[in-house]
């Protein structure tokens, strides 16, 4: 691993500053790319610097003083998150070279097409088949809850490539060309009203060898390395103290304080202050886990911080609404049935409410959070597993 000293690596982040002050945000994160500043663990001409992960803290927090756009998730949530780190491991250097540095930029956004519909926490038991044609793949199925799929030129792929194997064992992993033919997208609301996400009905699409990840029957390894990192990237997330869902109940604790001599006002208020504690031991464990970052796929130890943070979030809105008293109740005129990612970080108290719902499903949900606690980090005995060495095709369904 290469060593800069923390005050280089500031220096360096300065100058990429310096030197482009008015570009637009896509130019900025070329720059920062080709300058090895935007994942400093990645390897030189990669977009990093061969670092430890942690030093990315620096240039972050230099990006932030200087009021420069850092926030990755904002840009390319599924891309930068899961899709690069994903790549990174298991593509080829030419595959490498032609995906990374248009998803950090987010002139490329990815989706994830792993969830079916009968396939979401045994996301291993997936229906969608991939056949070999010479030098290229026929891919025929369906995906469900597919996020910004609509808005995506990548979409990382998990289908059924030996049915006569284990669940696990006959899977095979793609980098699929949303552009493809034979790709049909069709919206999906939410409670909130906007289609965030898809189903994804794929017909005779055709994706070259060279868009495999891994080895043909090795796809639950690979899907593992993007898996892990969803979990770190949806909880893991070290924002300064206050700042995020919190600060949205302080404003609302200011705003809507009930009558100071009432029992409520003391109920709430304890709420709020248990909240806020809450909040600050998420971002401080977060703050630890970056600290022991390391470079390779995050453990089971990342569902901590998702675990945590999604029932958190949701505990944080629905005292929001609580706070508003039975104007809680009521939802914005016009209820949008709009196609953009609106719903995540409105300020608006009830949107926020109710996509906070969906934080304990998406990603693995709080249940299979705990199923990985208490299995692969406690070492308590595992749950019944009856069909996982049975050929795939006999499992009924
Ligand atoms: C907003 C949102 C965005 C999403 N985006 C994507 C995406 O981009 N790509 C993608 O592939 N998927 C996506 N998903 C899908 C998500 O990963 C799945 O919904 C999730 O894994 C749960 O699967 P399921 O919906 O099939 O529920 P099921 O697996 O059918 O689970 C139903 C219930 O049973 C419980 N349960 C299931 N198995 C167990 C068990 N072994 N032990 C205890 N309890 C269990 C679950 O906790 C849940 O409460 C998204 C979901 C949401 C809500």
């Amino acid at each position: 691993m290469a060593h800069i000293t923390d005050e280089t690596l500031r220096g360096m982040t300065r100058e990429l500053i310096e030197e482009n002050p008015e570009v637009d945000i896509t130019a900025f994160r070329r720059e920062q790319f080709d300058r090895g500043l935007a994942v400093v663990h990645y390897p030189e001409g990669l977009g990093g610097l061969g670092l430890n992960p942690k030093a990315q803290g620096v240039v972050n927090d230099e990006l932030r003083t200087h009021s420069r756009f850092y926030n990755d998730l904002a840009i390319n949530p599924i891309g930068i998150g899961m899709g690069m780190p994903t790549v990174l491991t298991h593509a080829s250097d030419d595959l490498k070279k032609r995906l990374l540095r248009p998803c950090f930029t987010g002139e490329e956004i990815w989706c994830q097409l792993f969830s079916e519909p009968s396939a979401g926490s045994d996301v291993a038991g997936l229906s969608t088949r991939a056949e070999q044609d010479g030098e290229e793949w026929v891919i025929n199925g369906q995906k469900v809850w597919t996020s910004v799929a609509h808005r995506s030129r990548w979409g990382m792929l998990v289908a059924r490539t030996d049915p006569d194997a284990p669940k696990h064992r006959g899977l095979t992993y793609f980098v699929m060309d949303m552009h493809a033919p034979g790709i049909e997208i069709r919206p999906l609301y939410q409670i909130t009203g906007v289609a965030e996400f898809n189903e994804v009905f794929m017909t005779d699409v055709r994706i070259p060898d060279t868009h495999r990840l891994g080895e043909r029957g090795n796809g639950w390894s690979v899907a593992i390395t993007t898996l892990m990192n969803e979990r770190v990237a949806l909880g893991g997330g070290v924002v300064p103290r206050g700042s995020g869902a919190i600060s949205f109940l302080l404003d609302t604790w200011k705003n809507h304080q009930p009558d100071p001599h009432s029992p409520r006002h003391r109920v709430l208020r304890d709420r709020v202050a248990d909240l806020w504690i809450k909040a600050e031991c998420l971002r401080l464990t977060n703050m630890r886990a970056r600290a022991n970052a390391t470079v390779g796929t995050p453990g089971p130890e990342g569902s901590v911080g998702k675990l945590f943070s999604a029932e958190l979030n949701k505990a944080i809105t629905e005292c929001s609404v609580d706070l508003l008293g039975s104007e809680g109740m009521l939802h914005e005129p016009g209820y949008p049935l709009s196609r953009s990612d609106e719903s995540i970080g409105s300020t608006q108290l009830t949107t926020n409410f109710l996509r906070s719902r969906a934080n304990s499903i998406e990603g693995g949900t709080s249940e299979i959070m705990r199923n990985i606690l208490s299995e692969r980090v406690l070492g308590l005995p595992k749950g019944p597993e009856v069909d996982k060495n049975m050929p795939w095709k006999d499992i009924p369904r």
